[in-house]
């Protein structure tokens, strides 16, 4: 094992005369090509060959540069950081035809659901850090994303699949939305997906597990979704939606999801949420010291650490909290993985072979979850974190940790949140809050430290007139 020397060795210069983002599987090593859509999903990646397939972003810091934009839609502001932007310009678009289109689906978005997409609100919330004894020179900041679109930060995720796919489309001239969209989900991710999709006008099977709330099923069918509901089999184990979903895509149809694995694209819509952040914080001068993320297939959190990562090397930025990953007592796979690559470890620091090596041995460190997982945050409930690895490194190399919260701390926190903030917040997206309060209550942060948490998904008010949900079922 080495030590922390390699972090900063710069990444050699591979890129030109390509695109200054590229695409590159972290796991086998497979480069994308520019001549080509790239793919959402590793094209090496094989069921069992223990290597960690995640098609991810490469930079080349010399060719891009921070936006300095104030456009309040994140996705026109910080456009020239994503991959269909340079795509887009190397087939001879203009700024302004690329703004034009996804200003097209900002449109649609907001006739199917209401609003487009901007920058959500992120501010220090003074009674919460008055009811945690923060002091004012510290105390807890909460980006707000019940609000946006769909209700959770999901859409951010879709929203950039879904404009790398129409860029690719146009550029390679591939038939628009021939290719059927499907997700595995129970709530958010699919409300969000069916959202975006009716915006765009594509077809969008979504495969949801048997507690699926009957107002998010009744929501999707209202947005055109085809909902398929999956049955856990006795004496298997991972998530039959999961399942379902790889047939699908097997059979040709596009992994419209937010996990990273299936979706590399997922990340770089919800790196967002890592720019905001920035931004915001770079403009007042605040420092911080610590964010908190709830897990389950750690998409949020891999795209918030994505997202500081690029402010940093392309804007500047001084913002590098700690990253703690959350997650419930009852399904914490990160949190066993990220000990057992700890483990392994002679420093805190994964140098790059120690990631090269754990991303070839998956099966060291990730499986499923061996128990059926109930919580009341059942938005993070996924028997495996898909993105673990990236997030992982990620908690590390900022001298996070992971925390796992029981049911009593997630209730606490999502009182609490409802009690001091006005946001109307649900368990799920008060879970990194549940972290901080646990952090807090052991003593590891001081009261005047800045902490950060982001309240990702809004209450759903239960449908008065549907059936409970069968139980039984998964999750
Ligand atoms: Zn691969």
């Amino acid at each position: 094992m080495t030590g922390v020397a390699d972090l900063d060795a710069p990444t050699p210069a591979r890129f030109a005369p390509g695109l200054p983002i590229r695409y590159a599987c972290a796991g086998c090593g497979y480069e994308a090509t520019d001549d080509r859509p790239v793919p959402l999903r590793c094209p090496r990646a094989r069921l069992d060959d223990d290597i960690d397939h995640v098609l991810t972003r490469r930079l080349d810091p010399a060719r891009l540069s921070w936006p300095a934009g104030d456009e309040p839609d994140p996705f026109v502001r910080y456009r020239g950081l994503f991959h269909a932007y340079h795509l887009a310009l190397a087939a001879g678009w203009t700024d302004a035809r690329y703004v034009a289109l996804v200003e097209r689906i900002e449109a649609a978005i907001a006739g199917v659901d209401g609003l487009g997409f901007r920058a959500t609100p992120f501010e220090r919330h003074a009674a919460l850090s008055e009811r945690l004894g923060f002091a004012h020179d510290g105390g807890v900041w909460v980006k707000d994303e019940t609000a946006n679109v769909s209700g959770s930060h999901k859409a951010r995720h879709l929203m950039g699949t879904l404009i790398e796919l129409e860029v690719a489309e146009s550029v390679f001239g591939i038939g628009p939305g021939s290719r059927r969209l499907a997700i595995a989900s129970c709530g958010n991710a699919a409300l969000a997906a069916a959202v975006v999709a009716r915006a765009a006008g594509r077809d969008l099977d979504v495969f949801v597990p048997t507690d699926a709330h009957p107002a998010v099923v009744a929501r999707l069918a209202v947005l055109g979704a085809n909902v398929t509901t999956c049955v856990r089999e006795p004496g298997t184990t991972g998530d039959p939606t999961v399942r379902r979903l790889r047939e699908a895509i097997d059979a040709g149809a596009v992994a419209f999801t937010c996990q990273g694995n299936e979706n590399g694209f997922a990340i770089e819509g919800g790196q967002t949420l890592g720019w905001e952040i920035s931004t915001e914080l770079d403009a007042r001068g605040v420092r911080l010291d610590h964010l908190f993320v709830q897990v389950g297939g750690g998409a949020l959190a891999s795209a918030c650490i994505a997202g500081l990562d690029d402010a940093r090397v392309l804007g500047g930025s001084t913002v590098a909290p700690r990253i703690h990953p959350v997650q419930a007592t009852a399904v914490s796979p990160l949190a066993r993985a990220h000990d057992r690559l700890a483990h392994r470890l002679d420093s805190d620091v994964p140098a790059d072979d120690d990631i090269t090596w754990a991303a070839r041995h998956r099966s060291a460190f990730m499986w499923p979850w061996e128990t059926e997982p109930h919580s009341i945050a059942t938005g993070i409930l996924d028997d495996e974190t898909y993105d673990w690895l990236a997030v992982v490194r990620g908690t590390l190399t900022s001298g996070g940790t992971p925390v796992v919260v029981d049911e009593a701390t997630l209730l606490e926190a999502n009182e609490l949140a409802l009690a001091t903030t006005g946001i109307d917040v649900d368990p799920t997206g008060s879970a990194g809050l549940a972290g901080l309060l646990a952090l807090r209550r052991h003593g590891r942060l001081d009261s005047t430290e800045t902490v950060a948490v982001i309240f990702t998904g809004v209450r759903r008010g239960a449908a008065p007139d549907a059936p409970p949900p069968p139980s039984g079922g998964p999750r």
